[in-house]
């Protein structure tokens, strides 16, 4: 009877990892047998692969199959691994030749009536593929588009399992020779500052937040959402090696058709959406929306409003810029570096404003639910509505110009270090390697041994400090500096929700 090989691709987290599939036909019972796959997905990865062959014209071969995966597939079997398993069982029984299956990859869900579904994560996949020497692989037509972003890929669309098997025997397989890869839309975000009224302490904070990579909290029942909008088009356009790990992760996520190009993603989830949907999920392995804010914005509108469980976990990605599943006896990380903007009205009534009737108390219990996050965030600033008569304010692009200056000063510090942003510095090395002028630790100090700032709270307003003295082009934070890091994370509004 035969043997034969092919390869697929499997995913932990975002990491790609090509597998080897072998496949020997002997005689004996028509069956088949499946090793190497966690127990739980044998059975229905079997009745996908029967069925999808004998509803693609071709009989199920009369020997005795087994079908190998190596390394073995940790516990979850990935149904993109489907047409891989069919395509080397198909050429061990002799159907189609075996050295055209060899060196190839094949990715694909199959349906029960042949057909080729879409599979997520198809970007790392085949970037996997080709960084591992093998550059030809045939995924779902659907993805091809994606598949062929990565330089090098010589893509071959798929819809049925009877083309694949067509195609095999006549060894007419369809390059897909379209990889110019699409340049981003120039600017995702149609939208700029300038569109916002007033709001000056808000706007300072964004600035500041964007140049140190620092979270804020926006309190008021102003312009918020408008503000977060406009975040992501005054950071710094993300480095290639940065906008192609957000891209992986969109694909990752069924969403390789909203990534965001070049410029910084903005993720902004509503407050209905479950721990599921914000953390991502072990089992299916989907990122979820603090990932897909990676290397951009998370913006929490009307933060009180999510569940608890939320609110609390998110201080784990927004101190360590991942988030860490485990469960299924996997264990994955998803990248989550992000600013955060959340905001918050003064109390639970839909419009928020002061003729309502909450008491004082029902306003501070409102709030007292972002406790625990809002002791993570070093800047806090009031929004409130302002009619055009305001004024508007600066550009964008004059306020990005400022934000760059300041992260290349960042930078340039940073360079030896694997931190980028000042946000990033982890305590103790603010301490030790970069010290402020002795009159800006004397007064951060007083501030913590008077109890406005707590000693957990301290490295955050270093770090905005340092930002502070970036953005004024100054070589280290002085006494001005570690007061206006005061102010921000005091907020104006002074209402006390820390
Ligand atoms: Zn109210």
């Amino acid at each position: 009877m035969g043997y034969a090989s092919t390869r697929s691709v499997a995913l932990i987290g975002v990491t790609a990892h090509v597998v080897d599939i072998e496949a020997d036909a002997a005689p004996g019972d028509a069956e088949l047998y499946l090793v190497g796959l966690p127990e739980l997905s044998v059975w229905p990865a079997r009745a996908r692969i029967r069925a999808a062959i004998r509803n693609s014209g071709t009989s199920w071969p009369d020997a005795r199959i087994t079908v190998s995966v190596s390394p073995v597939i940790p516990p979850v079997y990935d149904a993109a691994a489907d047409l891989a398993l069919a395509v080397a069982l198909l050429a061990a029984a002799g159907v189609v030749p075996a050295e055209r299956v060899a060196g190839r990859v094949f990715l694909g869900e199959l349906a029960l009536d042949g057909g080729i579904r879409p599979v997520r994560g198809v970007l790392p996949m085949v970037a996997a593929a080709v960084r591992a020497g093998i550059s030809r692989v045939a995924v779902p037509a659907e993805c091809a588009r994606e598949a062929a972003q990565v330089p090098g890929a010589v893509v071959m669309p798929v819809t049925r399992l009877a083309d694949v098997v067509d195609q095999l025997r006549h060894g007419a397989f369809r390059d897909h020779h379209d990889q110019e890869p699409e340049s981003a839309p120039s600017s995702s975000f149609a939208v700029d500052l300038a569109d916002v009224p007033g709001n000056q302490a808000a706007r300072r904070a964004l600035e500041v937040c964007a140049a140190g990579g620092h979270h804020l909290f926006l309190s008021g029942d102003g312009p918020a959402t408008m503000l977060a909008e406009r975040l992501p088009g005054i950071l710094p356009p993300l480095s290639e090696q940065a906008a192609r790990e957000v891209a992986e992760i969109y694909s990752l996520a069924g969403r390789f058709d909203r990534a965001p190009g070049v410029t910084p993603p903005l993720s902004a989830p509503h407050h209905t959406a479950t721990p599921t949907a914000i953390f991502g999920s072990v089992a299916a392995n989907r990122p979820g929306a603090v990932s897909l804010a990676h290397h951009g914005v998370l913006h929490l509108a009307d933060a009180p409003e999510f569940v608890r469980p939320v609110l609390d976990s998110l201080c784990r990605p927004m101190d360590s810029g991942q988030v860490h599943l485990t469960g299924m006896g996997r264990s994955v990380r998803y990248p989550a570096r992000f600013i955060l903007v959340v905001d918050a009205r003064p109390c639970s009534c839909p419009d928020g404003r002061e003729e309502c009737a909450c008491t004082p108390e029902a306003r501070r219990r409102y709030r007292a639910r972002l406790a625990m996050l809002l002791s993570h965030v070093a800047a806090r600033a009031p929004v409130e509505q302002e009619d055009r008569a305001a004024g508007t304010g600066e550009s964008s692009a004059a306020v990005a110009a400022r934000v760059l200056a300041a992260r290349v000063r960042a930078a340039h510090r940073l360079a030896d270090t694997p931190w980028r942003t000042n946000a990033e510095i982890p305590a103790p090395d603010l301490h030790t390697r970069f010290p402020v002028a002795p009159e800006a630790a004397e007064l951060l100090g007083s501030a913590v041994s008077t109890g406005l700032v707590t000693a957990d709270g301290l490295p955050r307003l270093l770090r905005v400090a340092w930002t502070l003295a970036d953005l004024r082009g100054a070589d280290r934070p002085q006494l001005d500096d570690a007061a206006g890091a005061l102010e921000l994370w005091k907020g104006a509004d002074g209402d006390g929700a820390r």
